[in-house]
């Protein structure tokens, strides 16, 4: 092979794993480069919410009373009671739990800095571990300006100081494959990225470290765990930053083994959430991209936000009502995901939509106009129900809805507020009839959150072949790593700072 480029560690996306990884090598005295395939470091980390899950007793812990130790975080998440805990590698979580404060005080160290304030005990944890990291301060580098995204300050730390150290990121250069010796113990060689059309081979002398994000973007591969999710899902962290299973299918074409997929779906964690802002592509939970954003160019709207589903419906590809839509529980998902009667799609639910009137419009004080709503396929407005079915047109609806059906919906919904109770899927007291125009239709389809499962690792991060060996030099830490169920940032920092660590202590 011809290397264009070389270095001890490559590492593999400039995430929240990615950067730890690369701080961390070159704390360890090895050189660095990134490769990151946005125009921007940051990943999903960088639109978060910022609330880092890491604990064992450390600074900010300490300063607050709040006692906390390794044995704790090790007991938490292996407590055989709970889904989140319950699939876990016993071995992964022990070093997790022994690498929790010192990861926290490495954040510390490279500048990072958290609001002082313990938030309430999350998941599995049994005492306060969360502490949440102060927004970025420039606001046009923040991608999702005024949303909270407090992620930002935790990413652009870390690039700040990984840079400071001397690690090489190199933006838009999108890693195509990973380069192996022949034999089974042969250890990994580099990788080819895609620069402007063009191929760029990066040597590794000493490791690669893939921190790709996870896989929630790749229709193939994310079938693998539930074939009931089809193209029209909505993804987290997009239009930022695609999550296509690029580290794991790379890793898999040179042998490497997936771990604990049972953890994708075993209906606890948020795999798969409901959506909270309608009439847009890419709606969220907490999160909308507003106008002076970065890319707004490529959300088109902002979205609605409903704060009570007590003012639309939701009606399915079909028009028909499926579920109470009060309900966000796995028992909503499921309904929403179901076949619902399709017969020329036996899989994936199909599109939803958040059907409502003038009065629910004046209620939440919504602008059902854009740059608020996409109607380009995501938002529909009319004078009547019937009129509002025929101009629902979406690429993934497959077929037009009936008017007749969706009035049908809407006529006997507007019975169950009439006589207070919803008799086919027990909303509790359906409040408000569909009855002023215009009425609307607004895109509400489920939206794919976190990749629970992904390659298999040992404790030190070194990904593992499908016969139980470590591949020599391959890393792997992040949402592309299997084996931990845990919801965000702190695994995917914990086992980045580990894999950055062995990469750059290996013999070349
Ligand atoms: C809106 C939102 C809010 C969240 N809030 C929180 C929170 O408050 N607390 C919490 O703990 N977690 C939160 N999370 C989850 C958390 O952000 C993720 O779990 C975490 O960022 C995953 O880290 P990662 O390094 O695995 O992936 P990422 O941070 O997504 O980074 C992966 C990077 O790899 C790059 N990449 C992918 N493929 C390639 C390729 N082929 N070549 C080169 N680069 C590539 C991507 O562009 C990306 O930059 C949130 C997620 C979202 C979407």
């Amino acid at each position: 092979m011809e290397w264009q480029l070389s270095t001890d560690v490559v590492v593999i996306g400039a995430g929240a794993a990615g950067l730890a990884a690369a701080v961390s090598a070159r704390d360890h005295g090895a050189a660095v480069i990134v490769v990151e395939e946005n125009f921007d470091i940051g990943g999903h980390a960088m639109l978060s919410g910022g609330r880092v899950h890491l604990g064992g007793g450390n600074a900010l812990q300490k300063k607050f009373g709040i006692k906390d130790s390794p044995d704790q975080i090790f007991a938490d998440w292996v407590n055989h009671k709970r889904g989140d805990s319950r699939y876990n590698d016993r071995d992964l979580v022990r070093a997790f739990a022994d690498e929790c404060e010192p990861t926290f005080q490495f954040l510390l160290d490279n500048g990072v800095t958290f609001i002082e304030k313990p938030i309430v005990t999350p998941d599995a944890s049994t005492v306060p571990r969360v502490f949440v990291t102060h927004e970025w301060h420039i606001p046009g580098e923040v991608i999702a300006p005024r949303r909270n995204r407090n992620g930002s300050g935790l990413v652009r730390r870390l690039a700040e100081s990984a840079r400071r150290k001397g690690a090489r990121i190199l933006l838009k250069h999108e890693m195509k494959e990973i380069v192996r010796g022949n034999g089974k113990a042969a250890r990994v060689l580099g990788i080819v990225a895609q620069a402007d059309g063009k191929d760029i081979a990066i040597e590794a002398r000493k490791g690669i470290v893939i921190a790709t994000g996870g896989h929630t973007g790749n229709v193939n591969f994310r079938r693998m765990f539930d074939p009931r999710l089809t193209e029209e899902y909505q993804q987290a962290g997009l239009p930022y930053s695609f999550q296509g299973a690029d580290g794991e299918l790379a890793a898999m074409d040179v042998g490497a083994s997936l771990w604990a997929t049972g953890t994708q779906t075993s209906e606890v964690g948020p795999a798969i959430t409901k959506t909270r802002h309608v009439g847009t592509r890419w709606g969220y939970l907490s999160l909308y991209f507003e106008l002076d954003s970065p890319i707004f160019h490529l959300c088109k709207a902002t979205g609605l936000t409903v704060t009570d589903w007590q003012e639309a419906i939701l009606v399915n590809q079909f028009g028909k009502r499926f579920w109470n839509e009060l309900d966000s529980s796995y028992d909503f998902i499921n309904a929403a995901l179901g076949n619902h009667g399709d017969t020329t799609k036996l899989n994936g639910g199909g599109p939803l939509w958040a059907i409502f009137d003038a009065d629910a419009v004046a209620r939440q004080k919504w602008k059902p106009k854009p740059p608020h709503v996409d109607p380009d396929g995501y938002f529909a407005s009319a004078d009547t129900i019937f009129e509002l079915a025929g101009r629902i047109k979406n690429p993934y609806q497959k077929q037009p809805i009936s008017g007749a059906v969706l009035q049908e919906t809407v006529n006997r919904y507007n019975s169950f507020v009439v006589s207070g109770a919803d008799t086919d899927f027990n909303k509790p007291t359906p409040l408000h009839p569909i009855a002023k125009p215009p009425f609307y239709a607004a895109w509400a389809t489920p939206i794919l959150h976190d990749s629970l499962t992904g390659l298999r690792t040992d404790i030190h991060a070194q990904v593992i072949d499908t016969r139980g060996e470590a591949i020599p030099g391959l890393y792997c830490a992040g949402e592309s790593q299997g084996g931990f169920a845990q919801h965000g940032l702190g695994r995917c920092l914990v086992f980045g700072r580990i894999a950055g660590r062995h990469a750059a202590q290996r013999n070349s």
